[in-house]
C-alpha cells in the first residue's frame, strides 16, 4: 500500500473530560479524546469511504479495522479491545474498541503526547468535590514530530481560558532557526559581494560619466584593470585625483 499519512486532529475532534479532583478543591485534571466520529471521518479522507471496514467481535468487545491494500490486493486489519463506559454499555463499547483500533492506525495518537493538563479552581467550579463544568479544546498545534506544541482549552459555562499550554523549547528553537537563516543569508550576501579594497564598503550599481549603470562586477573589473584592486566609485575617484596632481 501506498504509505498515506494519516493527519492530526484538530481541536474540534477532541473531547475534554475531568481525570482527577484535587481532594482539597484546589483544582483538577484534564485528559483530552477523540470524539467518535473522527476516527470515521480520517478513515475516509485518507482511504476512500470504500476502501475500509470494521467489524466487531466477542459482543463488540473487539473491532478490527481493516483498510484495503490496493498493491497486496488484501485487507491489513488492525484490531483492539475496548472498555466499558458508564454510558449505554453496547454502544459504549463498540465506539471505545473501533477508537483503540482507530488508533492503531494512527489517528490521535498525538494526543498521547499531551502535556498534565491542571485547571485551578478559580477558573472551574469545583463544589462538593464535583465539577459539572465542559471544557473545550479550542486551538491545538503540533511540532514536526507530530508532538502537542500549543494548546488552549476553553471553560464552556464561563467562555474563559481554562488552560493554556506552549512548548517553551519549539518557541526557542524557531528563535534560533530565525537566526541562522539571517546569518548564512548576510554570510551569502558578503561573500558574493565584491568589497573595496581600501575602504572596505560593498560594490553597488552605480553611473558612471558617460552615464551607463556600471554593475559591482563591471566596477570592480575597470579598479582591476586600472589600479589592480577592487575599488568603490569615491575611492577610485580619490585614485584618479591623486593620479592627476602626480602627473
Ligand atoms: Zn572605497
Amino acid at each position: 500500500m501506498l504509505f498515506k499519512e494519516i493527519r492530526t486532529l484538530r481541536a474540534d475532534e477532541i473531547e475534554c473530560r475531568i481525570g482527577q479532583i484535587s481532594k482539597d478543591g484546589k483544582g483538577l485534571s484534564l485528559l483530552l479524546y477523540k470524539d467518535a466520529r473522527c476516527d470515521m471521518n480520517i478513515l475516509d479522507e485518507t482511504f476512500g469511504p470504500m476502501n475500509w471496514q470494521r467489524h466487531h467481535s466477542r459482543d463488540n468487545a473487539n473491532c478490527i479495522i481493516s483498510v484495503w491494500d490496493d498493491e497486496k490486493k488484501q485487507w491489513i486489519e488492525k484490531e483492539d479491545t475496548g472498555t466499558e463506559s458508564n454510558m449505554e454499555a453496547a454502544k459504549g463499547l463498540a465506539s471505545s474498541s473501533m477508537k483503540r483500533a482507530g488508533t492503531n492506525w494512527g489517528i490521535g495518537r498525538e494526543l498521547y503526547t499531551a502535556p498534565f493538563i491542571w485547571v485551578a479552581a478559580e477558573k472551574c467550579n469545583i463544589t462538593n468535590g464535583r465539577c459539572y463544568d465542559g471544557f473545550d479544546v479550542t486551538l491545538i498545534e503540533y511540532d514536526e514530530c507530530r508532538r502537542i506544541s500549543a494548546l488552549v482549552i476553553v471553560n464552556e459555562r464561563t467562555g474563559e481560558v481554562a488552560y493554556r499550554f506552549y512548548k517553551a523549547a519549539q518557541n526557542a528553537k524557531k528563535r534560533t532557526q530565525k537566526k541562522d537563516e539571517l546569518q548564512s543569508a548576510s554570510q551569502s550576501i558578503s561573500e558574493s559581494a565584491y568589497r573595496c579594497n581600501d575602504c572596505g564598503n560593498v560594490l553597488v550599481w552605480a553611473k558612471a560619466k558617460d552615464g551607463t549603470n556600471m554593475s559591482p562586477t563591471m566596477i570592480s573589473e575597470y579598479s582591476l584593470d586600472r589600479y589592480g584592486k577592487t575599488l568603490c566609485p569615491s575611492c577610485i575617484k580619490k585614485m584618479e585625483a591623486a593620479k592627476r596632481k602626480s602627473a
